[in-house]
């Protein structure tokens, strides 16, 4: 049996930003169950290894039972395959997003046919977050607490001042 109220939220999540957090939330108003699926691809060099970038997600999410936080490698509808889960969730942060969005979502789609993805919009205050322009400029010294957790804003400067 599918899980038809279940959702995948799949990304690298390095870090986690209150943009995610805001789709999260959308997503759990329409659905009973959110997996966070945090991606593991050897070939991408990430700032927060797998289990740092899980450890943050669990901080922040640890007491919601509707929300859960898993890891995968390799393709997403495999992993869905592997989740009975036919729904893919992802978020549109503006045109620009649009294009990569579509492509992957007609891929998915391609190789398994039952997989759907469902898009949310973000607030406009987080329209222009990315976890890379967040890196970034905690690399310059600067810092957007509000725009990520706490445990974002102190992993990020841990991260920095030991030199990453
Ligand atoms: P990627 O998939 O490029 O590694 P992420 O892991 O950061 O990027 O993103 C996972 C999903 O979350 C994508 O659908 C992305 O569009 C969405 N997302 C990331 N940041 C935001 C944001 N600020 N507002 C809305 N959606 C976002």
């Amino acid at each position: 049996m599918t899980e038809k109220n279940t959702v995948v939220y799949p990304g690298s999540y390095d870090p986690l930003t209150n943009g995610h957090i805001d789709i999260i939330e959308r997503g759990l108003k329409i659905f009973d169950k959110i997996i966070v699926a945090v991606l593991r691809n050897p070939a991408k060099s990430y700032l927060f290894g797998l289990e740092e970038r899980c450890a943050m997600l669990r901080s922040v999410f640890g007491d919601e039972e509707r929300i859960e936080v898993d890891h995968f490698q390799g393709l997403l509808v495999d992993y869905l395959k592997g989740r009975k889960v036919l729904t893919v969730v992802r978020g549109l942060r503006a045109i620009s997003d649009f294009e990569i969005e579509f492509q992957m979502a007609l891929m998915n789609r391609k190789i398994d046919s039952a997989v759907e993805t469902v898009f949310f919009v973000p607030s406009e205050s987080y329209s222009f977050l990315s976890s890379k322009l967040v890196k970034e400029i905690y690399q310059l010294g600067g810092h957007v607490a509000s725009m990520v957790p706490e445990i974002v804003d102190l992993k990020l400067k841990e991260a920095f001042a030991r030199g990453a």
